[in-house]
């Protein structure tokens, strides 16, 4: 629990909590170049204290706080809240395992924050002409799965201020295509998916447009000039009436990611609820047994 009796002891543990939590969504669900902004919004202060916090000095206090190197820690028992910076405890992670092919438990191996002097790495920081920033960190922490004890998922995470990114990851992120995705298209749909991992959330959204476009064209088994509304009419007229009303428009999907590319938009909110729409049509497709293919021969 909070020490309330402190105001600049419950704003840390505030920020600790936010850290902690941010650190764990940051590294279970969060891919290449993607990150997360630590909350250091006072609201969550009451405002009646807020006034009398700041002439106290306490908000200051809490500035200077959150702009100190934050340390990694290996577990709850290094723990000190008394600590004059913010602390990450490096605690089991669930990440996809690719010998278990499933998520499992994950605990650190290996940490090092090589930007800070007290490292191995020291002469690094001592080759530059100024310091680097307090703000600025960049940790190296390995993961090994406890079930199999394999080869350890190594990030590099980078802190500017208050916030966290996955900066690089070895090995890459495994790629998991559901198996009611068509193999004759899958290729893209992985292209699709690898794009929106690396941050290229436009790419992303070309390959998945191409995915929809080529799995349209193979069960239409429409050729030539046919534009994409053209061809997803004719897949939609393949459908029997009941299956097409329960499953995701694939031409609604079609037409929200070309929207995306004719602007040039890089929409992840987008790109994230058209690839679910069209797992939806493919996961029924399989479920409901419409076979393929379906299209008269040209
Ligand atoms: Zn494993």
């Amino acid at each position: 629990m909070a020490n309330t009796s402190d105001p600049s002891l419950l704003l840390q543990q505030l920020f600790r909590d936010d850290l902690n939590q941010k650190f764990k969504a940051l590294i279970e669900t969060k891919h290449l170049y993607q990150r997360v902004k630590l909350e250091t919004d006072r609201s969550q202060v009451p405002h009646d204290k807020n006034s009398l916090w700041a002439e106290s000095g306490v908000l200051d206090r809490f500035d200077a706080y959150i702009s100190r190197p934050f340390q990694l820690l290996r577990s709850d028992e290094d723990v000190d809240v008394n600590a004059r910076q913010p602390f990450i405890v490096l605690r089991n992670m669930k990440l996809f395992c690719p010998s278990c092919k499933c998520r499992e438990a994950f605990a650190e191996i290996y940490h090092q924050d090589i930007t800070r002097s007290h490292n191995p790495f020291a002469e690094v920081t001592v080759k530059l002409q100024a310091p680097l920033s307090d703000s600025l960190q960049i940790f190296c922490i390995a993961y090994q799965c406890q079930i199999c004890k394999g080869d350890p998922i190594t990030f590099i995470i980078r802190r500017t201020k208050t916030h966290l990114s996955i900066d690089g990851r070895s090995p890459i992120e495994g790629i998991a295509v559901a198996k009611y995705i068509p193999e004759e298209e899958r290729g893209y749909m992985e292209a699709s998916i690898l794009s929106h991992q690396c941050g290229m959330t436009l790419a992303a959204i070309l390959y998945l447009r191409v995915f929809i476009e080529q799995f349209a064209r193979r069960v239409t088994r429409l050729e030539g000039r046919t534009t994409g509304d053209e061809l997803l009419d004719a897949y939609s007229a393949l459908l029997v009436e009941t299956h097409r009303a329960a499953m995701p428009s694939l031409k609604s999907c079609y037409d929200r990611l070309s929207v995306a590319i004719h602007g040039g938009v890089d929409d992840l909110e987008m790109y994230q609820d058209v690839s679910n729409l069209v797992n939806k049509h493919f996961d029924l497709r399989r479920a409901l047994g419409t076979t393929l293919p379906v299209g008269p021969k040209s």
